[in-house]
């Protein structure tokens, strides 16, 4: 199965003509995944090769506009690019993110009777207290639900925090478990945890021939990882015929951060394929990137080292830093060195480091264990 990342916004705090505001879309199998969507997402989207009406899940790291603005316009536009016809099976489009966030897209959609031909359903994570500076919790009372849900609205779920694995369990099926964990910021966000399941190895052909069974159904169900006996009473084991499993991908994406909270990122980011993480300003800026809640190279990157992921894709950067296609000689504020500072940090480590543009896509290989 394929999987890729395309970047749609790479920027910080606004869209700016030369980076989009904080979105990206993991792709598998056609399905479209879209992580956080700030203004002007939907025009990034309509310039990409992908399509805004393949997104069936969407996942809010937080609350701040630079992640969410674009979110009731890209919903509408997806609407209206529907075919309307009624034996159209339109399904459900699930949005994960933090407590405030169906309040936010229910009213937002309401007051501006905005009309969906497809249903919707918010799903909310619980933060803890300690996510965020006592200013940035929002009371009970701000993101109480009132008034009437949209039409299209379908009931979510409120997901609290296990905290046996210091984690949130968002959902699974049969190729994928999607958890969040806790990131401090100036309000409470959170990482997502992609991880794609572990696949039956191939088939040992030579194993199974001298055992004397032939192509067929049984075949697919000791690949299933079903036992079969044989007529003779002879039981043979999946293990016996399967080499070893081919290992899932795992990608992970953090939403705004100054630092992780708890064991379960570091826990559940090990291994990571794929580790995106925010990098708004340079090192030599660090005491003011830590003071809004953000983070540095170094500091992405020891969260990198620390969970041994094998590539570190910074982004989110401040809109002070052009893309290296529009940098002139001499610009102050140099993307490229951003890029270096994180490979400084890691140093002999083998995360590779990659710096996200506007449009950049990424594949996400299957990989042997290392
Ligand atoms: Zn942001
Ligand atoms: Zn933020």
């Amino acid at each position: 199965m394929a999987m890729d990342m395309t970047f749609l916004g790479t920027g910080s705090a606004y869209p700016s003509p030369h980076r989009g505001a904080s979105a990206l879309v993991l792709r598998t199998d056609g399905d479209c995944w879209l992580f956080d969507c700030g203004e002007g997402t939907q025009t990034q989207l309509m310039k990409s090769q992908l399509r805004a009406g393949r997104i069936t899940k969407v996942f809010i790291s937080h609350l701040h506009g630079d992640h969410l603005f674009g979110l009731p316009g890209l919903l509408c536009t997806v609407s209206l690019n529907t075919n309307s016809d009624p034996q159209q099976n339109l399904n459900c489009v699930d949005i994960y993110g933090p407590r405030g966030l169906r309040h936010f897209v229910r009213v937002t959609l309401g007051l501006t009777g905005s009309q969906l031909l497809f249903p919707y359903a918010v799903h909310e994570l619980e933060p803890t207290s300690d996510q965020s500076p006592e200013e940035g919790q929002l009371s009970q009372e701000m993101t109480a639900e009132s008034g009437l849900p949209h039409p299209q609205e379908q009931p979510g779920k409120t997901i609290t925090l296990d905290v046996s694995s210091d984690s949130y369990l968002l959902f699974e099926d049969k190729k994928f478990v999607v958890k969040a964990f806790r990131l401090f910021h100036r309000i409470p966000s959170f990482g997502f945890c992609i991880q794609e399941r572990d696949r039956p190895g191939r088939l040992k052909t030579e194993v199974l021939k001298a055992l004397g069974l032939k192509p067929g159904p049984l075949y697919g169900r000791l690949k299933a990882g079903e036992s079969v006996t044989l007529q003779s009473g002879r039981v043979v084991l999946p293990s016996e015929v399967l080499e070893e499993a081919i290992p899932g991908r795992k990608v992970c994406i953090l939403g705004d951060c100054s630092s992780v909270l708890g064991e379960g990122p570091l826990r559940l980011c090990s291994g990571a394929d794929v580790l995106v993480h925010e990098a708004t300003l340079g090192n030599e800026h660090r005491e003011k990137a830590v003071d809004h809640g953000h983070s540095t190279p170094e500091m992405a990157a020891a969260v990198a080292q620390a969970c041994c992921a094998r590539r570190l894709v910074l982004h989110h950067f401040s809109q002070r830093y052009k893309p290296s296609s529009l940098q002139k000689e001499g610009d102050e504020d140099n993307v490229s060195e951003l890029q270096r500072q994180a490979e400084e940090a890691l140093q002999d480590s083998g995360v590779e480091v990659i710096l996200a543009e506007d449009f950049l896509s990424l594949p996400i290989p299957l990989t042997r264990p290392r």
